[in-house]
């Protein structure tokens, strides 16, 4: 047994595989960003604890793939009911953990965990079936398959909400799990592990290891045992991880990051376009879909500028774990060195820092006043990384053809959003996106039932409804002949 108190909170700092605690000898340090404090040793698992956990999850698979659709979409709703009643236990260990804020935790995210459980089981009780149809007679009868085991790994900005994505459609899909969170936030996977238990998810259906990317990681996306990869992370990793699935053609779901473009058209609501480019600086802006390059028609871009300040003036920054904070750290110092570093080096090349540019000297630590860079160089890296902090950048246009040419002159094509107050030119613009999911007038708006996922280098696949089953299920025709029968 091993367990630290975090927030009042008892959290066990074992892997979970086939319904047990595992420990490692060797482990890992979890400090908090809020303010550097030491959270706890976890257990640090290697290619033995991953094949332990693929051992389970194997010998769970037959069991749960059998399990009427009913029974898996209780189990689910049980889950959900059990995130529902740790709520703010939940929202308390990954403010801690991950320095995002307790208010989006309480109010946003942890519903959307316990709701992102039901949907899946909801969708599969309701929405999983494909009429039958003929074929000269025949009956052609489509079905969704269990697959195996699903690796899913998560990273650390939206840690459980990320994972429940996948693991909710995995589990309604009649796969057995094993997940690896990110190891700057390891302790919201463990809770749910109890959770799951208390719901009475059989044993070795859902497994967490805990660990490294390049140790845990790595072993479980090269295991030729799994049936699936789902990722949630960066490009590089990516890569790795589709190289090592390609030795066992294990297919593989990539969810990746973005540079996305924010488009304010001379007709827009201007006080509505600085109020969703200001809402970019949300999670300190560690979020994948971020609409990080304003793009602003020359015409506007002074009165645009005025409304922007003026919403960025009344962001506090501060301890997340206080209800009116609206901005906290960042994660970690190698991602806070990364973030001041791109900002140098674009000031260094010219461009010129209009809001913030440097960390937050009162509340020292982690935090970065939140940024906004004018006149960096066509091409120069601030405009075309990923640099997954407070920075945004401006841009102007004179046409529409040059705004979605900029728009779409990056690698990425995660997300987009466009402010304008026509229709018809809103729908015509939005047509030539490069982009998973477009916003107009709006930002972050997820409905599950919708497609989400990446173009280009954001991504391979998408989640959502039936997308998700489709992923994890091994998809099967039936065709029955009219013939032959002898009943
Ligand atoms: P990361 O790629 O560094 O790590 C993601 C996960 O991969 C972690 O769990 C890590 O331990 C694991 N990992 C690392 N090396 C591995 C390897 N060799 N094999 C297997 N697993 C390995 O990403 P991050 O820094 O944790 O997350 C930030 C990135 O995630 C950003 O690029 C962001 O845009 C992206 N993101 C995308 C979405 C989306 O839905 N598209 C959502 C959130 C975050």
């Amino acid at each position: 047994m091993s367990k630290i108190v975090v927030a009042g909170v008892s959290v066990d700092t074992g892997h979970f595989i086939g319904g047990q605690r595992v420990y490692s000898a060797e482990t890992f340090s979890d400090h908090s960003p809020i303010d550097g404090a030491f959270l706890g040793e976890i257990s640090r698992g290697g290619a033995g604890e991953v094949d332990l956990a693929v051992a389970a999850a194997r010998a769970a698979f037959p069991g749960w793939a059998k399990t009427p659709r009913i029974e898996r979409a209780r189990i689910m709703h049980a889950i959900a009911d059990g995130v529902e009643a740790r709520l703010e236990e939940l929202a308390q260990v990954e403010t801690h953990d991950n320095g995002a804020l307790i208010r989006s935790h309480r109010r946003g995210v942890m519903p959307r965990v316990a709701h992102n459980f039901r949907f899946f089981a909801d969708w599969l009780l309701n929405e999983l079936h494909h009429d039958p149809f003929e074929t000269r007679g025949h009956t052609n009868v489509v079905s969704w398959d269990p697959s195996g085991v699903a690796v899913l790994i998560t990273p650390w900005n939206a840690p459980l909400m990320l994972a429940s994505w996948k693991i909710a459609p995995a589990l309604a899909s009649g796969d057995t799990v094993i997940l690896k969170p990110a190891e700057w936030t390891p302790l919201s996977a463990s809770l749910l592990c109890d959770i799951a238990k208390e719901a009475g998810l059989p044993d070795g259906v859902f497994n967490v290891v805990q660990g490294l990317g390049n140790e845990a990681g790595a072993a479980l996306v090269a295991h030729p045992g799994i049936s699936r990869i789902s990722f949630t992370g960066s490009v590089p990793t990516a890569k790795l991880v589709a190289r090592a699935a390609a030795d066992n053609l294990t297919p593989c779901s990539l969810e990746l990051g973005g540079k996305s473009p924010l488009i304010v058209m001379e007709d827009a609501d201007l006080e509505l376009a600085a109020t969703l480019a200001a809402e970019q600086y949300d999670n300190a802006g560690q979020v994948c879909l971020a609409g990080t390059r304003l793009l602003v028609h020359e015409k506007v871009r002074e009165d645009f500028v005025v409304a922007f300040k003026e919403r960025v003036s009344k962001i506090v920054q501060g301890d997340p774990r206080v209800e009116g904070t609206d901005i906290g750290p960042q994660i970690h110092e190698k991602q806070f060195t990364k973030i001041l570093g791109y900002i140098d080096r674009a000031k260094t090349a010219g461009a010129q820092i209009e809001i913030g540019g440097s960390a937050n000297g009162d509340l020292g630590g982690l935090y970065i006043h939140p940024t906004l860079i004018l006149h960096a160089a066509p091409g120069s890296e601030i405009l075309t990384d990923e640099v997954f902090g407070p920075v945004l950048t401006l841009q102007t246009f004179s046409t529409d053809e040059e705004a979605i040419l900029m728009a779409n002159g990056t690698e990425f094509g995660l997300a987009a959003v466009l402010v304008s107050g026509n229709r018809e030119r809103a729908e015509r613009i939005s047509e030539q996106l490069v982009a998973g999911t477009t916003w107009v007038n709006c930002f972050f708006v997820r409905d599950l039932r919708a497609p989400f996922g990446g173009a280009r280098k954001s991504g391979v696949g998408r989640e959502g409804g039936s997308w998700s089953f489709d992923f994890y299920s091994e998809l099967k025709n039936t065709v029955f002949s009219p013939n032959g029968w002898r009943d």
